[in-house]
């Protein structure tokens, strides 16, 4: 007997990379093999050496295919075991390791927006949907749009075995949130680059496409976060923590770091209108959603808790951001 193993991975396309899948017969109870790609057809090689290694660093069940079936994410290397330069898990590997006694935890907001061909689900053809109102949480066929995929992605998510932990429809028609976490930075990046692959694979189904973009549509329209909710233990434990990572965040040349490397498209997103904070000016506050980083209410009261950090884009690279977060925070924090 035999079962399918489906090996994900991140390829190297400018600016966003993509995901890649390809299927592998393996036979019963055989752990899955490192194997290789073609890494001239994923902007990952040149054509005259052109192979590229898959390694399999994070596995779970197949909620698709089911029976033994199984989802194995990858990291890309170069064949003498190097991490490809497109491997962003490997630097990450590296810090999490560095600060692991301080216990961060990650729970990051992925949005996203439905297209059908040029438009955003909902959007009517040649004209515009209502303005923003009914959308966020809403219900009915007259503000809901696309909501069969996405109760189909949740189940999957679960059957996964992954950490998603809710869903809810966004601000605009076809625009979605799903959330993965609390977990630890690897964890929850790991996931959350299957629960995007099960994402695109559903919505394919419908023949909807499913986009990370920031800013999907031009006017009067919010865009697409991946706000990411960070703690460490001392964080968890007490308030002095939680203003040390704040502070840190705003540091010297921090905010730029970190927004330069928090997606794609982030001057088009965070202007300083739809709950967000101009993309050059830090800033934090209690309850603010016009805050770079905002300290929720209950964290306030309790004098413990998290920080959510509002800047990065849907399509941020959950590794990056990751990094950057315990980078940051967990070196001030350690002094
Ligand atoms: P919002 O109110 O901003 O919409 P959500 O409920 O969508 O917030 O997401 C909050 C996320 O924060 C969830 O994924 C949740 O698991 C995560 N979270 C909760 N507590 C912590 C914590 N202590 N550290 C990190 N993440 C946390
Ligand atoms: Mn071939
Ligand atoms: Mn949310
Ligand atoms: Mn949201
Ligand atoms: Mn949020």
């Amino acid at each position: 007997m035999s079962y399918k193993a489906e090996y994900i991975w991140i390829d190297g396309t400018e600016p966003t990379a993509l995901l890649r899948s390809k299927t592998r017969i393996l036979a019963d109870g055989a752990e899955p093999p490192v194997w290789g790609f073609d890494g001239s057809s994923t902007n990952q090689a040149e054509g005259h050496a052109s192979d590229r290694v898959l390694r399999p660093v994070f596995t779970c069940p197949d909620p698709i295919r089911g029976g033994a079936s199984l989802l194995v994410l990858c990291e890309v290397e170069e064949i003498d075991g190097a991490p490809h330069a497109s491997n962003t898990r490997a630097s990450l590997r590296g810090v999490a390791e560095q600060f692991a006694d301080q216990e961060s935890w990650f729970g990051i907001e992925q949005e996203y927006t439905f297209f059908k061909g040029s438009r955003p689900l909902g959007f009517p053809d040649g004209g515009f949907p209502a303005p923003q109102g009914p959308y966020y949480c809403g219900v009915g066929a007259d503000a809901i749009f696309g909501r069969e995929i996405v109760e189909l992605h949740l189940d999957r998510c679960l059957a996964a075995g992954l950490a998603v932990s809710g869903i809810n429809a966004e601000v605009m028609p076809g625009q979605w949130e799903f959330q993965i976490g609390p977990a630890g930075p690897l964890e929850v990046a790991d996931h959350m680059w299957i629960a995007r692959w099960l994402l695109y694979r559903t919505a394919e189904e419908f023949g909807v496409e499913a986009t990370l973009d920031a800013k999907p549509a031009r006017g009067d329209w919010n865009g697409a976060g991946a706000h990411t909710n960070f703690s460490t233990k001392a964080m968890r434990e007490g308030y002095d923590a939680i203003i040390t990572a704040c502070e840190a965040l705003g540091e010297g040349d921090k905010p730029m770091e970190h927004v330069s490397q928090y997606g794609v498209g982030i001057e088009s997103r965070l202007t300083g209108a739809h709950e967000t904070a101009p993309w050059n000016k830090y800033s934090y506050g209690v309850s603010d959603r016009g805050a770079s980083v905002r300290i929720p209410w209950q964290v306030e009261v309790e004098k413990k808790g998290y920080i959510e950090d509002r800047r990065p884009n849907a399509n941020v690279d959950p590794y990056v951001v990751t990094r950057l977060l315990v980078n940051t925070c967990c070196a001030a924090l350690e002094k």
